[in-house]
């Protein structure tokens, strides 16, 4: 049906070269490219090897828009799936705009020296993409991505009106490594040491980091500490379904992950401001992401699953209603599809799924749209047949 460009070989770039080239009835011509060709090669290699498909590399800049224009029309691809970093979501788009693609994410635009994400940024793009007949689908990862069009779903399907929305993040996996992120160590510690926050009654009430917690039951592990955190979804979600009258995010934590943050934190690890550090310049986050272990290698004795879900409260007929919908992850089931553990996989497999809906017709509408504005159905049904199925409980205890 069509070719398609990645750009970002981490561990999410990892997933989805896998799962593009395990549908060649719709991804008919592959590219990876990212900033280390060298890693863009051990992907596709890897590839070869499980699936016969050939997939091309290139190396790019995804920081220099006339680099990536130069790739574009030397590839021509009709989309680009972007999970490279947040950072580079403003200059792909611009590139796209160039040269007349289509374009996909995982995460919204962060500034690299200003610890804050939102979408207003990339929904300022909405006409130019209007009037260029181009469609860009925001945040097709899992959180943002399926949990969106959980809540979209349920909304269709379930309620008349949803009005409590809580999204629940848990990963009881164990990497055997005293402390590691499971993705990106610089989005990662920047999303998780800033304040909360959530919506309640038409506005946005602020708390301090980690403040409100408290235990939650997930499916097949069992009970966690769960931590109010600020989540990126719940600003589009809270637009496009305004019948909310609360929605927040929650995440789990273990303690020893907590205190190590707090002491990253406390020792100025966390500095994301340009430090001297024998004549030269370093930034010591991006310091403390050389030394700590590199996330697309931790599935190798990766154990546990992840479990991530909206837990949501509404009307039906009249009537009161709860309704939990989830998907667990083995990491181990995901590390050995594609080399990669759960986290990366719970990304990777929804934006090949959003590509996939862009192929087929389903989601193309020219303008920029976040994932919960298109028909969540056919995404749904793909989500079981390619590794992430789901599972929907009906009034049942929220917890919440
Ligand atoms: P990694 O750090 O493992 O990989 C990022 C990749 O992007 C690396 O290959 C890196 O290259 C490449 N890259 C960075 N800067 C540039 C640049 N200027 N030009 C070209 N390539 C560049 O991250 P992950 O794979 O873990 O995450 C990828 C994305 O997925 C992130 O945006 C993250 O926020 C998002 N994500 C979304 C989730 C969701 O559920 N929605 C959950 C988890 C992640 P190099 O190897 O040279 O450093």
């Amino acid at each position: 049906m069509g070719k398609v460009l990645i750009i970002g070989a981490g561990g999410v770039g990892t997933v989805v070269a896998h799962k593009v080239a395990q549908n060649p009835d719709v991804f008919t011509e592959i590219m990876l490219a990212s900033r280390t060709k060298s890693k863009c090669d051990a992907i596709a290699a890897d590839v070869k090897k499980r699936t016969g498909v050939t997939i091309q590399t290139a190396q790019v800049d995804a920081d220099v828009v006339p680099e990536l224009v130069k790739l574009f029309n030397r590839f021509k691809p009709e989309l680009v799936i972007n999970v490279a970093l947040p950072y580079q979501d403003l200059t792909i788009m611009d590139a796209c705009l160039e040269a007349g693609v289509n374009y996909l994410d995982t995460a919204n635009y962060e500034p690299k020296d200003e610890a804050h994400f939102e979408y207003s940024w990339q929904w300022a793009y909405k006409e130019k993409f209007k009037k260029a007949g181009l469609t860009a689908i925001l945040g097709c990862g899992f959180d943002p991505g399926v949990t969106s069009i959980y809540t979209a779903y349920a909304a269709k399907h379930h309620f008349d009106e949803i009005q409590y929305l809580d999204i629940v993040d848990c990963n009881a996996g164990d990497h055997g490594k005293a402390f590691a992120t499971n993705f990106n160590p610089e989005i990662n510690i920047r999303e998780v040491t800033q304040k909360g926050k959530y919506w309640e009654n038409g506005q946005w009430v602020e708390t301090e980091p980690h403040e409100i917690h408290k235990p939650l039951n997930y499916p097949e592990i069992g009970t966690k500490e769960s931590y109010v955190i600020y989540h990126e979804e719940l600003e589009s979600l809270v637009k496009n379904f305004p019948t909310l009258k609360r929605a927040r995010f929650w995440m789990t934590f273990g303690q020893e992950y907590l205190t190590h943050l707090r002491v990253i934190q406390n020792i100025g690890m966390a500095r994301i401001d340009e430090v001297e550090f024998n004549g030269v310049k370093i930034v010591p986050i991006q310091f403390l992401k050389a030394v700590l272990p590199d996330p697309g290698e931790l599935g190798e004795n990766y154990t546990g699953q992840t479990s991530i879900g909206c837990r949501i409260r509404g009307l039906k007929d009249g009537k009161e209603k709860t309704y939990y919908i989830y998907n667990n992850c083995s990491h181990e089931e995901a590390f050995k599809e594609t080399g990669a553990q759960g986290v990366s996989y719970t990304t990777g497999v929804p934006a090949m799924i959003g590509a996939m809906m862009f192929f087929k017709g389903e989601w193309r509408k020219p303008g920029v749209y976040n994932v919960e504005e298109f028909n969540p159905d056919p995404f749904m049904e793909k989500l079981n047949i390619h590794g992430l199925p789901w599972v929907e409980l009906h009034d049942v205890d929220l917890e919440l």
